[in-house]
């Protein structure tokens, strides 16, 4: 059941007619972004605020912004690697019609992918949001007012809480990239899995939506993961090297 070549994702990727990309925190190792979940990852060194912790303590708010803008959480300021690129390759060329990611590193974007084509399940840390009226304010804009004056960011709109564009743990799943996320699911015909342990849900359902669905289901991942057993390719190897040896420049 489970292919194991190059050769034949290669084949997966040609055959697919509409192919949705799914990624995890895998594709952006290479970046130098480490898996935030894993030994060594960042919550094994530093304790997650917790969403409701953010709202209630502006100790809690203090030490977000700290971690954000001191880049202690080390998820943002990197560049794109080969994997970002090739995915990047597979939108260009019509092969995908759109990117679902579970991380929040803008690296997506910033390999090329047009922003509306970059389902973010779990938010972007490049940026910052208003809590109560969504008012996008750039981290630039806050930074300096938080590193000199100590000032805890509030909304030039309303004043409401600022907080980087993440879904922190215990905050609601987003409603529209849900959504999105899920009408493409159901209407793609092949669904690649690309560093994800999919192990995280809602996120983790959506590999397993396609397939029900009647997609063919191929995981690209360093390590075995939840959903070998139900995927028709599994390919244990480096994602950089592995997708550009199957998406060729042009
Ligand atoms: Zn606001």
């Amino acid at each position: 059941m489970n292919a194991m070549s190059r050769a034949d994702l290669a084949r997966f990727i040609a055959d697919a007619r509409r192919l949705v990309v799914f990624t995890g925190a895998g594709v952006s190792t290479e970046s130098g972004i480490p898996d935030f979940r894993s030994p060594g990852g960042v919550w094994s060194r530093m304790k997650p605020i917790y969403f409701q912790d953010f709202v209630a303590n502006a100790e809690k708010r203090r030490e977000a912004w700290e971690r954000a803008f001191t880049g202690r959480a080390g998820w943002t300021g990197r560049e794109p690697n080969a994997g970002h690129h090739a995915v990047a390759r597979l939108v260009a060329q019509g092969k995908a019609s759109c990117v679902i990611t579970q991380n929040v590193d803008n690296l997506h974007q910033a390999s090329g992918v047009p922003a509306d084509q970059v389902i973010e399940l779990h938010g972007n840390a490049s940026y910052a949001k208003c809590l109560e009226c969504e008012e996008r304010h750039e981290l630039d804009e806050l930074r300096e007012g938080f590193l000199k004056a100590g000032e805890i960011p509030y909304c030039r709109r309303c004043g409401g809480l600022v907080k980087t564009a993440t879904i922190s743990f215990g905050q609601q799943m987003p409603a529209e990239p849900m959504a999105r996320a899920e009408a493409a699911t159901l209407e793609c015909d092949a669904f690649l899995v690309l560093g994800s342990s999919l192990v995280v849900y809602p996120a983790a359902g959506f590999p397993l939506m396609a397939r029900e669905n009647g997609a063919k289901l191929a995981i690209v991942n360093r390590e075995a993961t939840e959903l070998d057993a139900c995927a028709d390719l599994v390919l244990h190897d480096e994602i950089g090297p592995a997708l550009t040896a199957v998406t060729p420049s042009n």
